[in-house]
Formats: structure tokens, C-alpha cells, sequence
């Protein structure tokens, strides 16, 4: 079976890659190699505002120097609205999803804050909107337990609707949300196995819910260590992570690796990217 693996890295080109990035990047590189999969690049640009000019050449640049060659084709996420689009219509139409009108402002002041963010109500569950009011696109939830066993965390599950509520697919201004895209795109891509950083564990049984509703099949999934910054913060742009150097590509992926458990041979430092990935994928035992 192992040759059917496939796995991925899918950036958002928010900003060029850290350290914390380079270790979602190897661990899903090394998971895929050691297994002898593909490893795929999905570059998840969803989100134009957030987005930085010139990140995905840095981003593609950067894993490129690193030795993480990808398989197949990249695929953009901004070119895949349609997709996204049809998903939504199938989601309204089952019944499964539905438009909420509510502001941001009534929101904070209507509904209780919980472990992930302020709980949805419900609000719009049986609203009829009209079609020019400016909506966003919710997906109704349920309260049976959603359970997946992650292959380094262990089990976890949410009830969605008491500790999230409908979530939302498609946002007011008429982006579409990460959980849909991610979730079609995996499917799509025929993913057998997420692995990417511990941050977005408690996203997955948004992520596992969807799926359902769209007849997907379930991946595996495996959640790698994140890296902190000495405040304790997650490294990302917003808590200002320096770019990684691509003249120090060794420096670098000993260091990704020692976040993931790998130590590194001396005598190996000098060597090629390459090299030390593909030592690093024969020692990789670590998540199966
Ligand atoms: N694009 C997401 C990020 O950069 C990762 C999505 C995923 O791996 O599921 O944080
Ligand atoms: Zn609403």
C-alpha cells in the first residue's frame, strides 16, 4: 500500500518561510519519502489581503533550496473558485448550509466566546435572506461527538455545534474560507495522509465534518510540534518570525530537524540538502 501515499504542504503566502513553516514542511516531506510517496505543494492563496507581494517565488525558491522537490504540478487555490463554488451550491441546496447576515458587531455582543472563538449561535438557521443582502455562508452543525486518532497527538474530538456552532465556508466578502478549500483540495488531490503543525489540530473535525457532507473520504492525520518564539508565541508573521536564510539551507534543516526529533550527524552538516533529507528519510520511523 505504501506507494499509494500521498501527502502535502500547503502554504499560505502570507510571507516568505520560517523556521516554524520549514518544519511542517520537512515533517510532511519525510513522512511522504520515508513511506515512498508523492509529496505535493498546494499553495493555499485564498486570502488576497493577507497576502504578500512576491511571497510564493520566496516560498517556492526557498523549498526548492532546501532540497524539498515537490511532485506533480503546484496547485493555487485562487484558481479554483469555481470549484469551491459548485461545493457551496451542493452544500445550500442539501440543505447543509445556509446565508447568515449577522454583523461582526452583533455577533460580539450575541453570542458567548468559547474555547475557539466566539460560538455561533444558530442566529440564521431558518432566515430567508434576500438575495442582494450581503451574506456570509455557514455550514450547520451537529453535537455527536466528532473523534479522529491523530498519528503524534493521540485522540481528539470536538461537538461542533456546542464548541464551535455552523462555521463559516464562504465569508461575507466573498472569499472562500480555508475549511472549505482545504478540505475540497485534499479530497481532490487524493491526500491520504494531512501532515502539518500541531496549531491545526483542533481544526480537523471542522475539517472531518465536511468532508462527510460531501462524501469524502477521511485521511489519516498527523500533527507535527510547533515551533515558539521565547514569548511562547507561535513563529508566523504576525508575531514578526524571520525569514529563513536559503544561504544557510544545512543550518536550517538540522535545526527543523531537531524540532522534529532528528539528530542530525556531524559529518553530515557539510553535506548537500539532499543528502541530509534522504538520511533524514531513512531514519524517519517516527509517525506510522
Ligand atoms: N495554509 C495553512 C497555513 O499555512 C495550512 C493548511 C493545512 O496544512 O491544512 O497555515
Ligand atoms: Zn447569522
Amino acid at each position: 500500500m505504501t506507494e499509494d501515499y500521498i501527502g502535502r504542504f500547503a502554504p499560505s503566502p502570507t510571507g516568505p518561510l520560517h523556521i516554524g513553516s520549514l518544519v511542517a514542511a520537512v515533517g510532511s516531506y519525510l513522512q511522504a519519502k520515508s513511506k515512498n510517496g508523492k509529496w505535493l505543494v498546494r499553495i493555499e492563496d485564498l486570502d488576497p489581503p493577507r497576502e504578500e507581494p512576491g511571497a510564493i517565488d520566496k516560498i517556492l525558491r526557498s523549498l526548492e533550496a532546501h532540497g524539498l522537490h515537490w511532485d506533480g504540478e503546484i496547485v493555487y487555490q485562487s484558481r479554483r473558485h469555481e470549484v469551491y463554488e459548485a461545493a457551496i451550491k451542493q452544500l445550500i441546496e442539501n440543505n447543509f448550509a445556509y446565508s447568515c447576515t449577522c454583523s461582526r458587531k452583533k455577533l460580539k455582543t450575541s453570542t458567548t466566546p468559547g474555547k475557539f472563538g466566539l460560538i455561533y449561535p444558530g442566529s440564521c438557521r431558518n432566515k430567508t435572506v434576500q438575495h442582494d443582502q450581503k451574506s456570509a455562508i455557514r455550514v450547520l452543525t451537529h453535537n455527536r461527538r466528532i473523534d479522529f486518532f491523530d498519528k503524534r497527538t493521540g485522540e481528539y474530538g470536538q461537538q461542533l455545534e456546542s464548541e464551535i456552532g455552523d462555521f463559516i465556508i464562504k465569508r461575507a466578502d466573498g472569499f472562500f474560507a480555508y475549511q472549505l478549500a482545504v478540505v475540497i483540495d485534499d479530497a481532490w488531490q487524493k491526500i491520504t495522509e494531512v501532515v502539518r503543525g500541531e496549531d491545526l489540530l483542533d481544526n480537523t473535525p471542522r475539517q472531518i465534518h465536511l468532508q462527510k457532507l460531501l462524501d469524502f473520504p477521511t485521511p489519516d492525520y498527523c500533527h507535527l510540534p510547533v515551533v515558539k518564539n521565547e514569548l511562547g508565541q507561535k513563529l508566523s508573521k504576525q508575531t514578526h518570525a524571520p525569514a529563513l536564510d536559503d544561504r544557510q539551507v544545512a543550518k536550517n534543516l538540522v535545526a527543523a530537524l531537531k524540532y522534529l526529533g532528528l539528530q542530525v550527524l556531524n559529518e553530515l552538516q557539510q553535506a548537500s540538502p539532499e543528502e541530509i533529507l534522504a538520511q533524514a528519510a531513512r531514519d524517519w520511523k517516527h509517525y506510522y
